[in-house]
């Protein structure tokens, strides 16, 4: 097992040899409260700026992760018991671990995913603010009390921990969203079992590193690196109890379907196409600003990534591209450790194939790249999985790169002449995790807020990721599910609500026999 002081990508795993005889690294599972790297099968981890392969992770088969949730189910009953303020001080320490060492997750976040320093400590700043929230826990634990319901009798409501619970994480944020899981589960008493990303897998162990070193017990919280042979396991496993899952939407709604089928609790949240409407009284020069960082930031691979500008008459949308023309000549794009980057490149070489096509699919459809980033390289990444930022203008619903998640940093104009049909193009769309209207007309802005068929939406705001305290979810295919991530949906997610009546002194009452329904009457 790895120490803090030596943990690093290399060190989370053991190192084994190819049949060149070359140096790979294998990163492994965390289970028990140690590094284990015991596989069948591997696949590369690549670095995405350099498109080199220098480790491989191990991929978790059916009996591994058979073993993993045994080990959860046992260390389960102590932990449930252990009183909530130690459970909440483990939280506590395990905020201070994550600030203290930063800087090497956001380089393990870097290395694997590609996204910029500055936006990897953005990522980890959200993650921990779901720590923060986590501490709350005797607080928001402490369940509904009434005092004489009935003739000396009194009835609460407390929450209870579900047991052993799964996670499922995608490559695009490493950190924090298995850190929209897992503290809120773990404080409330449950087990958990994380699944990251197979193309970013390292950042999850080394978050179980520091759990395990803010004094959390070995096996309540396990990390099993898989592909669908681990997720399937998982997904049927008895004595899993609930799945939140993050991903995109074909799998989000296959996770969802297979969990609740075999009666656990899933939250599976999916993909996103998140437009923004730009109203002629917008403060267009603010629009612009932000605009670029919400299309291009993390290369537009986030969920909540503005990608869709809908401009309501021509004379917005013409002042808008040009704008973005001129600004978008500064972008800059290249290797994740040097912070005067803008963003990095896309995961994998199969998903700039997959970018570049979309592009490729709106020029031929009848849509104008106003900027064409298919053939940016920056100097000295040449085989990076680089696309550069992309504008495309004359949009329409009825082109593939509308209808579908691009997950690139691809910004794309679509002319309205009036904001209801702006608002029916957002209502439409199959996907409704968020939007975003810019004005400067309270009226407009409020009938959006109350129409619009989005689960998060902003005014004057392009990202409208909600704080930990509340709750992070979208509508229509972006959830399925009932409750949101985090927050308190996060709460009633990760317990089960049990309501007690109790009468004392009960051999002092001697009641009549009654056979209709009790009542107060
Ligand atoms: P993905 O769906 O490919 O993978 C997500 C997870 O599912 C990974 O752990 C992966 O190993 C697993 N998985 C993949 N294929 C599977 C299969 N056939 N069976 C079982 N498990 C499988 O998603 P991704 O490419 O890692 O992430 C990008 C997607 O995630 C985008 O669509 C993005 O919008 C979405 N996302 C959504 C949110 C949100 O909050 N709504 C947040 C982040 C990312």
């Amino acid at each position: 097992m790895n120490t803090l002081e030596n943990f690093d990508s290399n060190t989370s795993a053991n190192t084994d040899t190819d049949s060149s005889q070359q140096a790979i690294k294998v990163v492994g599972h965390f289970i028990d409260g140690g590094l284990v790297t015991k596989t069948t099968k591997k696949q590369p981890v690549y670095n995405p700026a350099t498109g080199e392969s220098t480790k491989e992770v191990a991929l978790a088969d059916a009996e591994l992760v058979n073993q993993v949730v045994e080990i959860a189910e046992q260390a389960f009953p102590l932990w449930r018991d252990t009183p909530v303020i130690k459970r909440a001080r483990v939280m506590f320490k395990f905020k201070q671990l994550l600030e203290e060492n930063a800087d090497k997750l956001c380089q393990l976040i870097g290395e694997e995913h590609g996204k910029i320093c500055h936006d990897a400590k953005g990522e980890l700043q959200r993650g921990i603010e779901n720590v923060e929230y986590a501490c709350g826990a005797p607080e928001f634990l402490k369940g509904e009390y009434s005092k004489n319901v009935g003739p000396d009798i009194d009835s609460w409501s407390e929450f209870q921990p579900l047991g052993v619970v799964a996670g499922i994480t995608p490559f695009n944020f490493p950190a924090m969203v298995p850190l929209w899981m897992f503290p809120m589960a773990i404080v409330c008493g449950n087990c958990f079992i994380l699944k990251p990303s197979e193309k970013a897998p390292s950042a999850a162990l080394f978050l179980a590193e520091l759990l395990k070193q803010a004094g959390l017990p070995d096996g309540v919280f396990s990390v099993v690196n898989g592909d669908k042979e681990a997720v399937d396991t998982l997904l049927h496993h008895p004595k899993i109890q609930a799945v939140s899952f993050v991903g995109s939407t074909p799998i989000a709604e296959y996770i969802y379907r297979t969990a609740t089928a075999s009666g656990k609790r899933c939250q599976a949240l999916g993909g996103a196409k998140n437009h923004a409407i730009i109203m002629p009284d917008a403060d267009i020069d603010n629009v612009v600003t932000s605009l670029l960082g919400a299309a291009f930031g993390s290369s537009g691979e986030r969920c909540m990534a503005l990608s869709v500008a809908v401009a309501i008459g021509d004379e917005v949308a013409d002042v808008v591209i040009e704008k973005l023309k001129q600004e978008m000549k500064q972008l800059k794009f290249g290797h994740y450790a040097d912070e005067r980057n803008d963003f990095g490149p896309l995961i994998t070489q199969a998903h700039k194939d997959k970018v570049q096509a979309f592009i490729q699919s709106a020029e031929q459809q009848g849509a104008k790249i106003v900027v064409d980033g298919r053939d940016a390289k920056p100097a000295g990444y040449e085989n990076g999985f680089f696309v550069g930022p992309t504008l495309i203008d004359q949009v329409s619903p009825d082109m593939t790169s509308y209808q579908q998640e691009i997950f690139g940093p691809v910004l794309q104009v679509i002319r309205v002449q009036t904001m209801q049909d702006a608002m029916q193009l957002i209502n439409d769309h199959e996907y409704g995790n968020g939007t975003c209207i810019y004005t400067r007309d309270g009226e407009a802005a409020r009938y959006f807020t109350s129409n619009i068929q989005v689960g998060m939406v902003g005014v004057n705001v392009p990202l409208p990721v909600p704080v930990a305290y509340h709750s992070f979810g979208g509508w229509k295919r972006s959830l399925f599910g009932d409750l949101y991530a985090y927050g308190p949906d996060g709460v009633r997610f990760y317990t089960r609500r049990k309501t007690i009546t109790q009468r004392w002194p009960s051999t002092q009452v001697r009641e009549a026999k009654q056979f209709a329904m009790p009542t107060l009457n």
